[in-house]
């Protein structure tokens, strides 16, 4: 253990066990052992303490005790619950050590009532993880990087990030360095960084990275169904599961490699361009997880080998940077070039399939001015964006799925912005995308191309038709209106009773790996991405993929949707851990969440019905717990009686929790949720005859508190009063 690092991570670690010490002694001073601690928007207390050693810190008068345990990992001694790692000859403990403490630090910051850097993240929430979990499940995020200090000048800075972004990787940025940062390189050359872009600034200094930390370390508790206080199984899948490491840049000290050290511990390797010292070969876990790489246009790709992480690549021929990074990012309205729809012209977009013969793969013909041809003084131009597709394997069913791609695909172009869909549809161009080249054409090559590559089981060719002539437009929306009202008949007439097939969903299974999620015509994946049909058509194209057909067989429980074969898959398919499984039922054995859940549906025994909260919803509810830390009791692919993680729209099928009753159960959404789903929901009230009921069902206006919400059920009249006991 001579090596310079082993000094370094001595050093520090002595370092920050001295500085929290002194710390928490003096805000105990000043404030009061009883003074709260925590993180905003968790469940989980601070996060790495309650997963690496179960104990909860609630006061400052909690953290003696935490202290005394780093001490002891420091020490080369097991933490109480027997946390100790031998690899690379103990000196890991050093850096959990480190870890734990600045997770106290770090949530000190939050007593002076908030994250105190401005335009940073701080602590990322729980609902935060979650919503990155299904991007990152789906592959359109590929892997965290955790950029710890200031690149070498702004430009290395912008061409490391835009490599990241091409890759798919979210970059989390924290600590600064000789006045410069990361942070401030970027937004000096112009980049937009926010999670949209790919780039969450965790804070200016090097703590911040604690916040990445905590990230990670409740995957395994909220997707991998792993306990607290369970730190080989935390910490193993941190390692396997989290595709997340460490780019250090610039600058180091003792703190820094301290901290190193921790992250190590956590799985994550490090890559730096700064000059390591040859670390000496028996400490061999060190050594695989330590890169040097000072070539800046090489680091991206050194992460990737020594994380092992897959990337989808996207090969479009398009004169601007293409990839999911570029997804979220906006055009406002002083870098525009030129725009279709919204409110500023007529537009639609429209994607059906043709006989093969009628479709000339790869063509693109644009009817009417091109960009580069606006009208005098005008910025914006009708549209008609209409792509034909064939293919022996087509299916007109698979028309819808393909044309709401067309959102994704557009916008993954860098400079081009796409919203909505169908004739509600809104593109812009920036002026940089224009000036690098970008025309009408290239929405055609995009299209062609990312048809081709992710859907090639079905779709043989593609050919797209532009249209800028207003007249044109005029003339073929029509059909294309015609075609999306003949679609949403379709798909609203069918019912689970019209097929003998639902499709499995495992995609969840890399961080939840016993869940399954059987999605059916009435009832797609509580994620809210996978309805029936599209699990139907990624089977047709991926036949061995996480969509499999599962013929329902035997019916044995009616009421509350049990059929043979499905128990069977799910019983195999949840490792043996689920037995059987309801579609219908909220309370007899309902169907297992892994996290990424749309909504919480919850009882409230006193009001004989239940609640339904979404995830953007940040109050408190009528049960007492807020949906952060409701989501804490429901996921990592188990089943919860009476708690069900389910997908927007599910609320409004026929199939509902029906065993239940259905939506005359519900007494309570958010009203915000309520509006979103109202057009829907005043539908199915009126088709249970009851065409008042969505005014029966209470918001957050109308009581928050189960008396009040007892209160005004009352006074409402709603049907859960009447209705027979849910238990
Ligand atoms: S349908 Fe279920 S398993 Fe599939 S991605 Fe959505 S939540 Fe995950
Ligand atoms: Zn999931």
């Amino acid at each position: 253990m001579s090596s310079i690092i082993a000094e370094l991570g001595e050093k520090g670690t002595k370092a920050v066990l001295a500085l929290t010490r002194a710390e928490t002694e003096r805000l105990v001073k000043e404030r009061g052992a009883g003074t709260a601690l925590e993180f905003p928007g968790t469940n989980y207390s601070l996060p790495l303490i309650k997963a690496l050693l179960n104990e909860e810190v609630r006061t400052l008068g909690d953290c003696g005790l935490i202290i005394t345990e780093a001490e002891k990992l420091a020490a080369g001694n097991p933490a109480g619950n027997g946390l100790f790692l031998s690899a690379a000859g103990g000196l890991l403990n050093k850096g959990l050590a480190v870890l734990l403490c600045e997770e106290l630090l770090a949530s000190f910051r939050y007593l002076e009532g908030g994250h105190p850097q401005p335009e940073t993240a701080g602590f990322l929430s729980d609902n935060l993880l979650r919503s990155l979990g299904i991007q990152l499940v789906d592959g359109r995020i590929s892997g965290i990087a955790v950029i710890a200090g200031p690149a070498k000048d702004a430009d290395s800075a912008v061409r490391l990030i835009r490599d990241l972004q091409s890759k798919s990787i979210v970059s989390l940025l924290a600590g600064s360095a000789g006045g410069a940062s990361m942070l401030k390189q970027l937004a000096d050359s112009g980049i937009a960084v926010g999670l949209d872009n790919y780039i969450v600034p965790l804070g200016a200094d090097y703590l911040s990275v604690i916040y990445a930390v905590d990230w990670a370390v409740r995957a395994p508790l909220t997707y991998g169904g792993h306990k607290c206080g369970q730190w080989k199984e935390i910490l193993s899948y941190t390692k396997e599961k989290v595709p997340a490491f460490v780019i250090l840049l610039s600058h180091v000290d003792e703190i820094i490699t301290a901290t190193g050290l921790g992250a190590l511990a956590m799985g994550f390797p490090i890559i730096t361009d700064l000059d390591i010292p040859e670390v000496p070969k028996l400490e061999t876990t060190l050594y695989e997880a330590l890169v040097r790489q000072s070539d800046y246009s090489a680091i991206a790709s050194a992460c990737i080998q020594t994380r092992g992480i897959k990337v989808k690549v996207s090969e479009v021929p398009v004169p601007v940077p293409y990839a999911a990074a570029f997804e979220g990012e906006r055009v406002r309205r002083d870098q525009l070039h030129a725009e279709f729809g919204g409110k500023s012209s007529l537009a639609f977009e429209y994607l059906h399939s043709s006989p093969l013969r009628e479709v000339e793969d790869g063509k693109v013909e644009i009817l009417g001015p091109d960009i580069d041809a606006l009208p005098k003084g005008g910025r914006s131009l009708p549209l008609a964006l209409i792509v034909e597709v064939a293919g022996r394997r087509m299916q007109k069913d698979f028309e819808p799925i393909l044309e709401r791609q067309i959102h994704r695909f557009v916008n993954y172009a860098m400079g081009i912005m796409h919203v909505g869909q169908r004739d509600m549809n809104w593109i812009r161009v920036s002026k940089d995308a224009f000036s690098k080249g970008f025309r009408l054409k290239h929405l055609g090559v995009i299209l062609h191309a990312m048809l081709h590559q992710e859907y090639q089981a079905i779709v043989d060719k593609v050919q797209v038709k532009i249209y800028t002539e207003k007249s044109e437009v005029e003339k073929l929306l029509p059909t294309a209106v015609g075609s999306f009202a003949e679609r949403d008949e379709r798909l609203g007439g069918m019912t689970d009773e019209s097929v003998d097939t639902f499709y499995s969903c495992l995609l969840c299974q890399s961080f939840a790996p016993n869940h399954v999620c059987i999605v059916t015509p009435e009832r797609l994946g509580l994620c809210g991405a996978y309805s029936w049909l599209d699990a139907k058509a990624s089977y047709e194209i991926t036949p061995t993929g996480p969509n499999q057909p599962v013929l329902k067989g035997r019916i044995l429980d009616e009421r509350a949707g049990q059929w043979g074969n499905i128990n069977e898959f799910v019983y195999l398919k949840s490792n043996k851990t689920v037995d059987k499984v309801s579609m219908y039922s909220l309370l007899d054995a309902p169907q297992t969440s892994c996290g990424c859940f749309e909504c919480i549906v919850a009882v409230l025994p006193e009001a004989n019905g239940v609640m339904v909260v979404h995830r953007d919803h940040i109050g408190m509810t009528p049960c007492g717990m807020t949906f952060t830390t409701l989501a804490g009791s429901v996921g990592g692919g188990v089943q919860t009686p009476g708690f069900l993680g389910v997908g927007k729209l599910y609320i409004a099928s026929r199939k509902f929790i029906s065993a239940e009753g259905g939506l005359k159960r519900v007494v309570w959404m958010p009203r915000e949720l309520k509006e979103m789903l109202a057009e829907r929901l005043r539908r199915r009230c009126e088709e249970l005859g009851d065409p008042g009921l969505f005014d029966k069902i209470a918001d957050e206006d109308a009581a928050v508190k189960i008396e009040e919400l007892l209160e005004f059920l009352a006074k409402a009249g709603h049907p859960a009063l009447e209705m027979p006991p849910l238990f």
